[in-house]
């Protein structure tokens, strides 16, 4: 693939030194690919020190929070090349964003070229040992320097890259969010609008001094029906069958949730999407019923959950080791994702 990067990037690559600490999201690389929204068009790409991207404190971004962002994932393990996992699909729910925001969406091919070119600039240090990979984080915010409470008529395409390993390692215990709600029907639940994560920030805080990983979001309406975590889709397999909630617009369809289905129905494995009731859930867990349950998302790949607790520390636990559908799956997924298994799918784009 073709790019554009002076002396001084290629430089500022080869003498790079990874971060230790590959926490999600913690080790971020200096260099990014952008683009600019000006008078009705998009420039072309370039690849830029994250320094030398201004943004100004006066933004929509910043002020009116119109921006939004992707996560998705390059790995390079079993493959030749370094491949990226669905760049289409992340680029069609990008666009949705987009135009839930009133932006300028950014053209297919160009979402999908500039994932290429800042994983093919950092192609020798994409981790690769088990379970890591180069988390790519592309993001669209309105720059203009202007108060006026209306859309941006400019616009900054970034993406970032940082390598990283799953969300959790370990078997996670949850809050049950009872006291907000992420997102209401009609908003912008269904959309990774920047918004959606700081109104979360609370409820995580509240989560992390409870020892849980994160929190699980209750239906808007009337607080009873499981939606998501706040990174993360949700899903529980009992009495031989796997169970996630139904779609509907206050939370994200992930699309680890949607090619979990896909492997799911491959192996055999009924899978039905329906409204999955709170305390339904909880009344069995007390009666002792066996239940397995994990999230899905691109940080998390598959991730097991322990337990549910709720905010005065009474704990729902559905087991102390990961339950074995949930191994199956998580293998599955990851086996195709770098590069053991076969893509029947065509989920896999060599960079
Ligand atoms: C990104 C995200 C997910 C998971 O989506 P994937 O496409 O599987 O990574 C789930 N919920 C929320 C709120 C998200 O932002």
């Amino acid at each position: 693939m073709l790019m554009k990067a002076n002396q001084r990037i290629l430089d500022a690559v080869a003498n790079l030194t990874l971060p230790k600490d590959r926490t999600f999201g913690k080790a971020v690389l200096p260099i990014v690919c952008t683009a600019r929204y000006e008078n009705g068009a998009w420039s072309e790409l370039e690849l830029k020190f994250d320094a030398d991207v201004q943004v100004s404190s006066g933004s929509p971004a910043v002020q009116y929070a119109q921006s939004i962002f992707e996560g998705m994932k390059a790995y390079w393990m079993d493959q030749e090349e370094p491949q990226i996992f669905r760049p289409h699909h992340h680029a069609a729910r990008f666009k949705m964003s987009a135009e839930r925001l009133c932006m300028p969406p950014v053209p297919e091919e160009m979402f999908v070229a500039a994932v290429k070119m800042i994983t093919c600039l950092y192609k020798d240090i994409i981790p690769r040992e088990v379970n890591s990979a180069l988390y790519l984080r592309p993001s669209l915010y309105g720059d203009d320097y202007s108060l006026s409470i209306e859309p941006s008529d400019s616009y900054r395409f970034t993406v970032h890259a940082a390598p990283t390993i799953p969300f959790s390692l370990e078997m996670m215990s949850v809050l049950i969010e009872r006291q907000h709600i992420r997102a209401s029907l009609g908003g912008t639940g269904n959309v990774k609008a920047a918004g959606n994560y700081a109104a979360g920030f609370a409820s995580l805080k509240r989560a992390r001094a409870l020892n849980c990983a994160t929190s699980l979001w209750l239906d808007p309406l009337e607080g009873r029906f499981i939606e998501e975590l706040s990174l993360m889709n949700f899903f529980i397999f009992m009495e031989g069958g796997l169970y996630t909630p139904m779609m509907q617009d206050s939370f994200l369809s992930g699309i680890t949730r949607q090619s979990l289905i896909m492997l799911a129905y491959e192996l055999g494995i009924r899978t039905v999407e329906k409204k999955i009731d709170i305390n339904g859930l909880i009344a069995r867990l007390l009666k002792g019923d066996n239940i397995e349950a994990f999230s899905t998302g691109t940080a998390a790949v598959v991730s097991p959950i322990r337990s549910l607790k709720e905010a005065d520390g009474t704990e729902y636990v559905f087991g102390e080791t990961p339950g074995s559908i949930t191994q199956t799956l998580r293998k599955q997924l990851l086996d195709v994702q770098e590069g053991r298994a076969k893509d029947k799918f065509g989920w896999m784009e060599t960079v």
